[in-house]
């Protein structure tokens, strides 16, 4: 049987007054199985190392890690650290925050990136943040290197790692004078 019309209407405030209630602050607590790869990973994180997990048969050094080959289709073979410093392979700017509500004038931009780690495989990387570099002076395949939370504040989440700094050289190479016209 269709039914085309659902008798019911509202109840107007008047009645919601009169409607029998009740109220309870929900005590809502969950666990989080992280598995055994991302387990170690975060374990790692809080030492301060990143931490990939490599197969032997495709050669890849795989972060974040996985226990799981997918192009092989095998399990991966064996733990493998990795450098935390890397290139950048993309970014965004971002002026909004993740409300959507607009970060006032003066504040800096949030920038998601995409970190190339070294010492894992071509392509191979982390989402993550940029900081301590202005929006303009950010280029594709540019150094960066993590900058990370104290120790002791360190609670093993992508987070103990606070955002990814360029590499600035020491003595970086003076700029060649333009050549004079003629
Ligand atoms: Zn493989």
């Amino acid at each position: 049987m269709k039914i085309d019309k659902v008798p019911v209407k509202g109840l107007s405030s008047k009645e919601y007054e009169k409607a029998l209630k009740i109220s309870w602050d929900p005590v809502l607590k969950y666990n989080w199985d992280n598995g055994k790869a991302i387990g170690r990973y975060l374990h790692e994180l809080k030492k301060g190392r990143i931490i990939a997990r490599v197969c032997d048969k495709c050669n890849r050094i795989m972060i974040p890690p996985r226990m799981f080959c997918e192009y092989c289709f095998r399990p991966t073979d064996r733990w493998q650290y990795v450098k935390d410093t890397g290139k950048v392979n993309t970014f965004a700017v971002s002026r909004v925050y993740w409300n959507a509500q607009r970060i006032p004038q003066g504040e800096p931009p949030i920038i998601p990136a995409v970190i190339e780690i070294d010492g894992a495989s071509e392509g191979m990387g982390l989402l993550h943040l940029l900081g301590n570099v202005e929006p303009e002076d950010i280029k594709i395949g540019m150094k960066v290197r993590a900058v990370w939370k104290p120790e002791n504040e360190r609670t093993g989440s992508i987070t103990d790692i606070l955002y990814f700094e360029p590499v600035r050289e020491k003595n970086p190479p003076k700029a060649k004078p333009a050549a004079k016209r003629r």
